[in-house]
């Protein structure tokens, strides 16, 4: 009896494995695809002081409107791309669409563009940030990269190298996500990072319990202390909004002012005055 149990488990097991692969080999295949037919698009999502509702950037995220499957999910495909050693290309058709438009908004308004650990630590990377300014005639204080605490994971001293070059031309490095995963407090005193964007789900958490409230707080007193930008990420109410910036967050991005929105449309916040009239409306 238990003997053919086992064997249902392993053949479950296989064909599991099996549809795995082939899910794998089929995305990969649609990525290739994806690229060489430009059906990706960037969309932006404004990034707004904590203290008057004025646009100071936007995050560029990836979009991929499949012609028969629909619209896919970057946190779906990005680390399947980076599985199948595709996220280096996706990463700088990116880097430079993000520089090139970028260049079209007010001097003021900067952009930034979410890093995989993988693209970072290639070695073609920082040319490529290089080349990506240059053809896109973008300064580099208005480039920030986001990078998450997983690019400790693999090789930590140089992803660290590698930041501080960029930094050292002016480009500002933004610690994301932060509080998920691997989180040390111990990155923090390397005092690299010019931002800290605390994630969606520590305000989703600080909305309800109170314990989580002194958690942000904690992690505001310590960013703070390292002279660092703290942006509040995912803020979608009225209630976290004024609780992020009571708390001392200098940044907000979130539901709450926009989703984020193609680029021909980033311009229309710049013709009104008020950031949140032009957002609500
Ligand atoms: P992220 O870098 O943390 O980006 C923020 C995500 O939160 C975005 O999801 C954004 O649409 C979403 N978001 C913003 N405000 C709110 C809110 O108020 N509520 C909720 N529920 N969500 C909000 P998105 O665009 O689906 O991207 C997911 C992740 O995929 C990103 O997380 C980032 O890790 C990755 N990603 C996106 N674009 C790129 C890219 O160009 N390169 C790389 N390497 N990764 C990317
Ligand atoms: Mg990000
Ligand atoms: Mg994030
Ligand atoms: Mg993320």
């Amino acid at each position: 009896h238990a003997k053919s149990d086992g064997r249902g488990i392993y053949r479950h097991f296989d064909l599991d494995l099996q549809k795995k692969i082939d899910h794998r080999l089929d995305m990969e295949r649609a990525l290739r695809e994806a690229l060489a037919e430009d059906q990706f698009e960037l969309h932006y999502q404004p990034i707004v002081s904590a203290q008057k509702p004025q646009v100071v950037g936007f995050e560029a995220l990836i979009r991929w409107d499949h012609p028969t499957r629909g619209r896919m999910s970057p946190a779906e495909f990005i680390p399947v791309a980076e599985e199948v050693g595709l996220i280096a290309d996706i990463g700088a058709w990116v880097l430079r669409r993000a520089c090139a438009d970028a260049a079209a908004w007010p001097s003021h308004i900067s952009v930034s563009v979410n890093v995989s650990p993988l693209q970072l630590l290639s070695s073609a990377f920082p040319n490529l940030v290089g080349d990506a300014l240059a053809k896109g005639r973008l300064s580099p204080n208005r480039l920030e990269l986001e990078v998450t605490e997983s690019i400790f994971l693999t090789d930590g001293d140089g992803a660290l190298k590698i930041l501080k070059q960029l930094q050292m031309q002016g480009i500002r490095i933004a610690l994301d996500d932060f509080g998920t995963g691997y989180s040390s407090l111990g990155y923090l005193n390397k005092a690299i990072f010019n931002k800290l964007k605390i994630d969606r789900s520590f305000v989703r958490e600080a909305g309800i319990k109170k314990e989580a409230v002194l958690i942000v707080q904690a992690i505001v007193a310590l960013a703070s202390s390292f002279n660092m930008t703290i942006t509040a990420e995912g803020v979608e109410t009225a209630d976290e909004l004024k609780l992020m910036r009571d708390l001392g967050c200098h940044q907000i991005q979130g539901y709450i002012y926009s989703k984020p929105m193609p680029f021909q449309k980033t311009f229309e916040l710049f013709e009104k005055k008020d950031t949140r009239s032009a957002i609500a409306s």
